[in-house]
């Protein structure tokens, strides 16, 4: 199973972190080690000062496939959550300036939250999906996937060109305007819609 990530897929929060709106999807990817799921607390690694939240929609792939034509790319999709992209903004920041991966702000063990999936059947509009996270009871992000810049169909198949997709695999679409650090102590919860899917204690 591998976590494949879209970096800067809405534009307002390629703007909150000075980055250029991208023409081609922003493309990165976790280790199945990051994996956090079933409502496990984040243990806050002492790497890092500024570990940010990013709450994104998450697509399950439901079957195997490479070079996937956009038409087709939905039937590749069995099912739907929400989650946290945990990212060290100043392990980050040190290696965007000089050039370098960013494997170690972005892969770090329970740095990849999902909640709950629900199946594609259960999901009436996937190109208008609203989500959200509060933070301590304080909603602090909120998007819906039809402001994305790379729709579903766009990501899998441009993705799919390089690495053949498998059942299981995830994959985050990309994180609304909003970011923000999170401190031991706080409590996150993720929403589609009114359905709540995950809580996540930072310890
Ligand atoms: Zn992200």
């Amino acid at each position: 199973m591998k976590i494949i990530c879209i970096g800067r897929n809405y534009s307002e929060h390629a703007k909150e972190l000075n980055n250029a709106v991208p023409t081609a999807p922003v493309v990165f990817m976790k280790p199945a080690t990051a994996l956090l799921k079933d409502d496990k607390p984040f243990f806050h690694p002492e790497f890092s000062k500024d570990i940010h939240y990013e709450t994104e929609i998450v697509l399950k792939i439901g079957k195997n496939g490479k070079y996937i034509a956009p038409k087709f790319a939905s039937g590749y999709i069995s099912a739907v959550t929400v989650g946290l992209d945990f990212t060290a903004r100043d392990l980050q920041q040190q290696q965007k300036e000089k050039g370098l991966p960013w494997e170690i702000a972005k892969a770090f063990d329970g740095s990849a939250v999902i909640g709950r999936f629900l199946p594609v059947e259960e999901v009436p509009n996937m190109t208008a999906i609203a989500f959200s996270m509060q933070k301590n009871k304080v909603q602090v992000q909120a998007g819906n996937t039809a402001d994305v810049l790379f729709d579903f169909s766009s990501i899998i198949s441009y993705v799919s060109q390089f690495f053949t997709l498998q059942q299981g695999d995830l994959i985050y679409t990309g994180t609304p305007v909003g970011v923000g650090k999170i401190n031991i102590g706080d409590v996150l919860e993720g929403y589609i819609g009114e359905q709540h899917l995950f809580t996540c204690e930072i310890k």
